[in-house]
């Protein structure tokens, strides 16, 4: 059995409500509905993206990641602009932007580290930290804003999830397939 799955961190819930009303104000941009608009419930931030792993490598996977961000402390995510941009020659996104702190490059490393023992190849992969909002075909026009909305949002990162994602009818599917806490205290 194959598994389609993604490290990220989850979104406080306050943050996740502030963000989907920034969409929500946004969708005038969007009179002709080209825009899939993400369901906040499925809003996160993506730490990389592993592709189609087996069970087994899961397993494993929980328990080196515990030993490999045992100890590594929680931290706060700013978001603060938004963007639209292509991501591939098919697909464009509406996103929030995340600045790239060091904390965040470090987690990430570490992920990207211990991915490439176990012979999953994710360095290849652009970091550009964010949140989607929306998604759209690279040959519908979004009418960007010259000035987007003020946005500034801090949400901690306490945890990072290896998460199954599955095509649904209204949508990807995102579940939980483990957790691992980060630090509260950075003991
Ligand atoms: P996804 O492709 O499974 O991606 C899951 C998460 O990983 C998303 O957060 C995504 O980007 C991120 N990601 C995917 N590829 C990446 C890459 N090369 N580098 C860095 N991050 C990457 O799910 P999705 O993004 O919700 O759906 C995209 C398309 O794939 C949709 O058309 C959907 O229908 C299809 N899909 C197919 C399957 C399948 O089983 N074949 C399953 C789910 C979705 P963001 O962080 O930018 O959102």
């Amino acid at each position: 059995m194959s598994i389609r799955a993604f490290f990220a961190l989850p979104l406080k819930l306050t943050v996740v409500r502030r963000l989907s009303d920034h969409a929500d104000s946004l969708c005038h941009l969007d009179p002709k509905a080209d825009v899939l608009w993400v369901d906040s419930d499925n809003y996160h931030l993506t730490l990389c993206f592993l592709g189609d792993v087996s069970l087994e490598q899961v397993n494993q996977l929980e328990s080196l990641a515990a030993k490999v961000l045992l100890g590594q402390p929680s931290f706060q995510v700013q978001l603060q602009d938004f963007a639209y941009y292509p991501v591939n020659s098919h697909l464009s996104v509406i996103a929030a932007i995340a600045e790239l702190t060091p904390e965040l490059t470090e987690l990430r490393q570490r992920l990207v580290s211990m991915l490439a023992d176990v012979g999953i190849d994710t360095r290849q992969q652009d970091f550009k930290p964010h949140v989607t909002l929306g998604r759209l075909s690279a040959n519908e026009p979004f009418n960007a804003p010259e000035v987007w909305p003020k946005m500034d949002l801090m949400s901690v990162a306490d945890a990072v999830v290896l998460y199954q994602s599955k095509a649904g009818a209204n949508g990807s599917i995102y579940t939980p397939l483990f957790e691992i806490s980060l630090a509260s205290d950075g003991s």
